[in-house]
């Protein structure tokens, strides 16, 4: 058990603290106290979830993600099984109804854009081509796959493939919508190993049963945050406990240290914070430079959500599903977040990427703005004005800093294959991106903590 008053400034003590109190640190403390491991978590924030964010909208009005919301119960089998167990209600994807492209025009949901015969062709092929070299690239002849592609970016990969202009976009729009990144600046190699820990680009892409947009949940993804914590034994959560500093002892194990001069100590931490947060805190002795390399060169994409909520969902009177791509403004993607049960009508529109950074420049007020006469011109009929807006940018998160997992280039990927999250003494590290499934997703996130919780009590048991 955890000992100590946590509160003040005294110390408290357990066999692991966890810092970070996202999906990844509360399964990890819910493993470790499930095979009789004391655990602490310290999470920064005034609430658990980390990149998971539920809102109310008001009593009975339902709830909008802010951060991570959709999953599917066919490849997910951990977000699934939690779900299942909390009892969560689930909201399958809307997608009757046609899409749009912006300059391009509506299309049937499930065929491809209305594009130019020569770029129809072209897309095709690139699609097929990404989709198949995803699945090449498997950790095992890692280094084969990096010779041969590790010096591109996404863009130049497609140029190679023979994308056109029109292809080019497009491609875009995935790297962005999926990583908040432009195709230019993300790396080839990253990008295939991300689709891959995932399926393969189509299943991430896909609303169907098994791909990553199939399920929302009806009280917000956070609600399988709040799942985790409540079964936990009490006060294992320490709030507003920004760590500041980790030291490891050979004789007397780990000391932490948070911003308000608390003092923490265990026998193992578990870390679950970003790679490009790990070099905020002090580690003592330092981190191997691996990690130290990959926490300089990790970057995380810009990815803003803006929800605009109407008293009706207008674009199905109009056949359309709500999913749009928009290039001549701020907005690269729209979906349908409604939650009928509830009477929430909800487009959700995804700022993402360089057009992103540059929105978020601009004051609050002229953002909407940009975002409602942007989603306007992308449908191009007459659109009732929102009765409700939320804006979320990840990017001014201190704890986030930008989302949704850490794009990392192909020099830092050389040493995947040598277990580049392999544990630091007494440290082990966990997080969504030290996933080799669902990598960057709330699975990924799961899997991550129970890997790091399975490390930790197999040491601890043996010792
Ligand atoms: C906009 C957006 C859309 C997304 N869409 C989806 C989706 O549709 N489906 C899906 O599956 N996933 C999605 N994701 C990703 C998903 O939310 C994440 O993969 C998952 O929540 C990550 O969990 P984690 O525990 O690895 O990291 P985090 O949630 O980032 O948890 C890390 C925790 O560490 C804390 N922390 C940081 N620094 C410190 C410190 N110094 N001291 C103490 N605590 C610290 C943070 O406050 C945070 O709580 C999305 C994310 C975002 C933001």
């Amino acid at each position: 058990m955890a000992s100590g008053q946590p509160d003040g400034l005294s110390e408290a003590t357990a066999q692991v603290i966890i810092i970070g109190g996202g999906l990844s640190g509360l399964q990890a403390a819910h493993d470790l106290q499930e095979s009789g491991v004391s655990c602490l978590i310290l999470e920064a924030r005034d609430r658990v979830g980390g990149k998971l964010w539920s809102i109310p909208l008001g009593a009975g009005k339902g709830y909008v993600d802010l951060g991570g919301a959709w999953t599917n119960n066919v490849n997910q089998p951990k977000v699934t099984a939690l779900a299942e167990k909390l009892g969560l209600q689930m909201i399958k994807q809307n997608i009757i109804g046609d899409c749009i492209v912006e300059d391009y025009g509506r299309f049937r949901y499930g065929s491809d854009p209305p594009l130019s015969r020569e770029d129809q062709a072209t897309f095709v092929e690139v699609r097929n081509r990404v989709e198949a070299l995803c699945h090449t690239v498997t950790i095992a002849d890692f280094d084969q796959v990096l010779a041969e592609y590790g010096h591109m970016s996404m863009d130049e990969l497609v140029i190679c493939m023979g994308a056109t202009e029109t292809v080019r976009r497009l491609v875009n729009i995935w790297t962005t919508a999926m990583l908040g990144v432009e195709s230019t600046q993300l790396s080839a190699i990253f990008f295939l190993h991300y689709c891959q820990a995932g399926g393969g680009l189509l299943q991430m892409r896909s609303d169907d049963a098994g791909g990553g947009q199939h399920l929302r949940f009806r009280n917000g993804s956070q609600s399988l945050s709040y799942g985790l914590r409540d079964g936990l034994e009490p006060n294992t959560v320490m709030y507003s406990a920004v760590v500041e500093r980790v030291e490891q002892n050979l004789t007397s194990g780990c000391q932490v240290t948070t911003r308000d001069g608390r003092i923490f100590r265990s026998e193992r931490v578990i870390s679950t914070v970003p790679s490009v947060l790990l070099n905020k805190i002090t580690f003592s002795p330092s981190l191997s430079a691996d990690k130290i390399w990959l926490s300089a060169h990790s970057k995380l994409g810009f990815y803003a959500k803006v929800f605009l909520i109407y008293s009706e969902p207008w674009w199905r009177k109009f056949g359309l599903c709500g999913l749009s791509q928009g290039f001549n403004g701020p907005v690269s993607l729209t979906r349908d977040a409604s939650n009928d049960q509830d009477g929430l009508f909800a487009l959700i529109c995804f700022v993402v990427g360089q057009r992103g950074r540059e929105w978020a420049l601009r004051e609050e007020h002229d953002r909407l703005a940009e975002v409602i006469a942007h989603v306007d011109r992308i449908y191009g009929v007459e659109i009732p004005r929102p009765i409700e807006t939320r804006e979320q940018i990840w990017n001014k998160e201190e704890f986030s800093q930008g989302a949704p997992c850490p794009v990392v280039p192909a020099y830092c990927l050389r040493s995947l294959s040598q277990d580049q999250w392999r544990p630091e003494g007494f440290i082990h590290f966990a997080g969504t991106e030290t996933s080799t499934v669902w990598k960057g997703y709330m699975e990924g996130a799961m899997v991550s903590g129970s890997r790091a919780a399975k490390e930790v009590f197999d040491i601890l048991s043996t010792s």
